[in-house]
């Protein structure tokens, strides 16, 4: 399947600052809109319905799954997650340029929806870093921080399965990086002929 915005899948393991970079990004550019999941898991701190989530009951999130739903969705730490169809394809209807925050599963499962997926894989700058970071956050426990990084040293090795790869050991330089990602995207040839069609046609270049 095809469509003509950029569709970005940004996956990394907990603790990366993957979240923190897709919102900055979110706020310099306006082209650049998020899906919003789906998830069985409660909201934390001041998350909102419909903002970072659509909250829903594993009951709802079941009946979605057997109506096909999403068009990918996974089990992470226990709570499960989706990307609905219904959201994503309203945001590329629009023309927008979508990101999607998920999981490498998802991350996976989206590329090969959709062929021009560009997928990208945030590293933390070392394992010592990674668990400071999750420490510091102070939201988990012991025991799931032990079980986080954990599963990070699974999702890391998966890494070589993504398009470009960022290493977050300065906030400015991996979302300048991001947004490197993001603006190269935009100058490839058929994205250009899309978005400057009247430029190519003056240039006579079919
Ligand atoms: P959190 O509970 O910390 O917000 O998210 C836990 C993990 O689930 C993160 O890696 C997040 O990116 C991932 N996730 C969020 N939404 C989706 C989704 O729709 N699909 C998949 N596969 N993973 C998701």
């Amino acid at each position: 399947m095809d469509y003509p915005g950029n569709l970005f899948v940004v996956a990394a393991p907990s603790g990366a600052g993957k979240s923190s970079l897709v919102k900055a990004l979110l706020e310099l550019d306006s082209v650049v809109k998020p899906s919003v999941s789906h998830t069985t898991r409660p909201p934390r701190g001041q998350e909102k319905d419909g903002r970072e989530y659509i909250f829903v009951s594993p009951a709802v999130f079941d009946a979605m799954v057997q109506a096909d739903g999403f068009v990918e969705w996974a089990e992470v730490h226990g709570h499960r997650y989706g990307t609905s169809r219904h959201a994503i394809a309203a945001l590329m209807e629009s023309g927008a340029d979508v990101v999607l925050e998920i999981d490498f599963h998802g991350a996976m499962a989206i590329r090969r929806v959709f062929s021009n997926t560009v997928s990208i894989f945030i590293l933390p700058p070392s394992w010592d870093e990674l668990r400071l970071r999750l420490e510091r956050r102070g939201e988990d426990s012991a025991h799931t921080i032990e079980l986080r990084l954990r599963n990070a040293a699974l999702e890391v090795a998966q890494v070589e399965n993504f398009d470009f790869v960022i290493i977050n050991d300065s906030f400015d330089r991996a979302l300048f990086d991001l947004k490197a990602i993001v603006h190269a995207q935009r100058l490839k040839f058929a994205v250009q002929r899309r978005a400057r069609a009247q430029t190519f046609k003056s240039l006579n270049i079919p």
